[in-house]
């Protein structure tokens, strides 16, 4: 679809915890070859937004479309089939396949049954799975297993896995938490040339300053409701997203 088609959409999501409303009322929309970043203090709701959009945590009230179409009730084993890839804000790799089989699976995963046989019979290193190792760089540990790497690099086998399965939609919840500046400008990059080539993505981060350099468009919340949207250099200036995320 051309750059700016809307291609996943929340309306009106609501997601509460007894008394908590971890999200409360959120609309948004992700249009294809941008990236949405989500800002927002610490417990204002991003990861528990991240998880309703892919369907991991129920939805209390509201809708989540893609194409167009009603979601709400897809379970999330069959969302990466039609292309919505994540990656999680505490690393989630199997700790007993080596790196190279983590990766494997995020392609897996995008196959239907049928072709999954098909792949595991022809069993070698696809493509897709190849260039989400180079374009991460994890090519130096695909033997290890993930209690093995440093925190950083296992970030970014995580987001090989993602890429794996060559997504439409990738959603990175803090994925430079605990990385060194070098890694964390590296993976900026490696986001912003995904976005050139088309990938959709929606990205929660707590750098400020990447955030701006990096998203499209930013969504700011806090509470689990929005506090303002727009140019990233508009939200960040915004007086209720500074006092409330920048404690100014
Ligand atoms: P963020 O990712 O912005 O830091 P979260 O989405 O993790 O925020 O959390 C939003 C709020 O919802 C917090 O107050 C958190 O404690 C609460 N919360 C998140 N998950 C649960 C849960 N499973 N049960 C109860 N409360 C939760
Ligand atoms: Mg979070």
């Amino acid at each position: 679809p051309p750059v700016g088609t809307t291609v996943l959409q929340t309306v009106d999501v609501a997601v509460h915890y007894g008394g908590i409303k971890a999200v409360d009322g959120i609309d948004l929309t992700l249009e294809s070859g941008r990236i949405l970043g989500i800002l927002g203090p610490n417990g204002s709701g991003k990861s528990t937004l991240l998880g309703a959009i892919t369907r991991l945590v129920p939805l209390t009230r509201g809708r989540v479309l893609l194409d167009g179409g009603d979601y709400s009730r897809t379970p999330a084993s069959r969302l990466a089939h039609r292309g919505i890839a994540r990656t999680f804000q505490t690393v989630r790799l199997l700790p007993d396949l080596t790196v190279l089989e983590n990766v494997q699976l995020g392609a897996d995963l995008r196959l239907d049954r049928a072709s999954r046989w098909r792949e595991l019979v022809r069993r070698a290193v696809s493509a897709p799975v190849a260039e989400a190792i180079e374009r991460t760089g994890v090519g130096d540990v695909l033997d290890l297993r993930p209690g093995e790497l440093s925190y950083g690099t296992a970030r970014r086998v995580e987001i090989a896995r993602a890429l794996a399965g060559r997504p439409r939609v990738l959603m990175l919840d803090e994925p430079t938490a605990g990385m060194n500046q070098p890694e964390r400008i590296e993976v900026a990059a490696l986001l912003r040339r995904l976005r050139d080539e088309g990938l959709t993505q929606l990205l929660v981060e707590h750098d400020v300053q990447m955030m701006v350099d990096t998203c499209d468009r930013l969504l700011a919340m806090n509470q689990g409701r929005h506090v303002a949207e727009g140019a990233p250099g508009d939200v960040v200036r915004d007086p209720t997203v500074q006092e409330a995320y920048l404690g100014k």
